[in-house]
């Protein structure tokens, strides 16, 4: 089996050769094809950080390890580790954190164990960075929760959460506030736990979850939440176990997956050999687990769980008053103890039954659409201007825009409802949402809604504006506050 590997920038050599010393050590069965990715691709006149070779060889493998990588700043270049996962639909994020034995935090020397799995959305969200200037005052960034994109990351966390036979699987999410949006994915979570009738399934506000991942971090097994929520929640586990050194992460699409440590360059200790490579070796176990490498990693797991219960350490971690070792002497050291089993916590070694990392080629991009609902109408419209007037005055106006299809219904400022009922304590920006309805309740129609849009224009700059359609009798779309 091959795969592609990318051993990264600043500290991403040193600790790709330390975890692929220990592979070679267990003689893992696996072929590494190196590709050009990383900040000197970027130097190289390369926009995207790779070369169409290494992207050719990433598609056709299927699966990427890679070392931390620096996006160069100032050059105006996106992250190539947050294009590679979005353009190859790594939907799912898979972070293991358990107490490591050896690596002493507050939970470890009270006798708390942790092991929680967060499962973070990949793609969606406000990493689409869509993001506008409404007015020289205003940004406005565009969250997408979409309901296939929602199932697909929902369903691998209970897929995953079967075969690690968790317990339960928890929904992290703040669909109090964000109704819609949150909403979604809370409805499809519950939608995909009918089929796991085995595994418990609830849910949590996210601020709540992070209080009682801190006072209570061994009552939590799966945890799924959306992609910045998610983003939070594990650099937060990852402060339970040790840090971002002993962070994990495995990026899983259906087509192609990237097994990577959650830290970054580390550009302050690169080329030193001092860096601890503990976070990468755990990738590469839990990309060993996804190909079917079960022996190979149970073995290396604990021969690393061994090599940490016996004090060896690097020096960013460990007691302070045993010498550091370096890089190439961890790794060493994990080499010695293959075969070892640790006190506690000592993983299962299973018989290897090696899958394929690329089940399935594609000729086209494939189309992600849940069933439609039928009846479906638009009824209004809410037109985002800019303004600096007061809510009466744009009020006055607006009604002289309505004309025979449309009332005014509502105007609102940053959310809040300043007309026709408000607040004079209410501060305002220079941009009001003015809300317009069907007059009779009749559907509208889009030239309905441009008719209005080019009156209105008359008198005030749309900045944005957005369709109020109603799915049966459901709106789908949120009330101001107050409204
Ligand atoms: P960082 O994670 O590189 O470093 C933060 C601190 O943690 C530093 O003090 C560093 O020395 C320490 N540290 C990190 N990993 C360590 C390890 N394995 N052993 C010992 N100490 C370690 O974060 P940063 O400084 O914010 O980012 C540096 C660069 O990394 C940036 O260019 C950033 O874009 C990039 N980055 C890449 C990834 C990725 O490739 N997935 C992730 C995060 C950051």
């Amino acid at each position: 089996m091959k795969i592609a590997v990318a051993k990264g920038d600043g500290i991403g050599p040193e600790i790709m050769d330390a975890t692929l010393s220990i592979f070679e050590a267990n003689k893992v069965p696996l072929e590494y094809e190196l590709v050009d990715m990383g900040k000197w691709v970027f130097d190289k006149g390369f926009s995207n950080g790779m070369t169409p070779e290494a992207k050719l060889t990433i598609e056709n493998l299927g699966l990427l390890f890679k070392g931390p990588m620096e996006t160069p700043k100032g050059k105006g270049v996106k992250s190539i580790n947050v294009t590679a996962r979005k353009t190859w639909n790594t939907f799912a994020n898979k972070r293991v954190f358990q107490t490591l034995h050896g690596v002493d935090t507050v939970f470890s020397k009270a006798g708390i164990p942790i092991d929680i799995t967060v499962v973070r959305e990949n793609i969606e969200d406000t990493y689409g960075g869509i993001e506008h200037m409404l007015t020289h005052d205003v940004a406005l960034s565009r969250r997408f929760i979409t309901r296939p994109g929602s199932e697909q990351v929902i369903r691998y966390a209970f897929e995953m959460a079967k075969l690690k036979k968790a317990r339960r699987v928890s929904c992290g999410h703040k669909a109090n506030i964000m109704k819609i949006t949150d909403g979604l994915f809370l409805e499809c979570f519950y939608d995909v736990a009918k089929a796991y009738p085995e595994l418990k399934a609830d849910d949590i506000i996210v601020d709540d979850l992070c209080m009682k991942l801190v006072t209570q971090p061994d009552a939590f097994d799966v945890l799924v939440l959306t992609n910045l929520q998610g983003d939070i929640v594990s650099d937060l586990c990852a402060g339970l176990v040790g840090g971002l050194g002993f962070a994990p992460s495995a990026n899983i699409g259906d087509h192609i997956s990237i097994f990577e440590a959650v830290h970054g360059t580390a550009p302050d200790i690169a080329g030193k050999n001092i860096a601890n490579p503990t976070a990468l070796i755990l990738s590469g176990i839990s990309m060993l687990l996804h190909l079917g490498l079960t022996e190979n990693a149970g073995i290396i797991e604990n021969a690393l769980l061994y090599t940490l219960e016996s004090g060896v350490h690097t020096g960013d971690f460990g007691d302070k008053s045993t010498p550091a070792v370096n890089t190439t002497e961890f790794a060493r050291a994990i080499i010695n103890n293959l075969g070892k089993k640790p006190e506690f916590n000592a993983k299962p070694v299973i018989t290897n039954k090696p899958g394929t990392p690329a089940p399935f080629k594609l000729q086209q991009n494939a189309m992600m659409v849940s069933k439609e609902t039928g009846d479906e109408n638009i009824v209004g419209v809410d037109m985002f201007i800019e303004s600096d007037e007061q809510p009466m005055t744009i009020a006055t106006k607006c009604q002289r825009h309505a004309g025979v299809k449309f009332k005014l219904v509502n105007i609102s400022n940053r959310g809040t409802q300043v007309w026709p009922t408000g607040s004079v304590y209410t501060n305002l920006v220079n941009l009001y949402n003015v809300r317009f309805e069907s007059l009779d309740q009749e559907p509208l129609t889009q030239q309905d809604v441009l008719g209005l849009y080019v009156s209105l224009s008359g008198n005030f700059k749309i900045c944005s504006s957005e369709l109020l359609n109603m799915w049966g009798d459901k709106k789908a779309y949120s009330l101001a506050q107050g409204q």
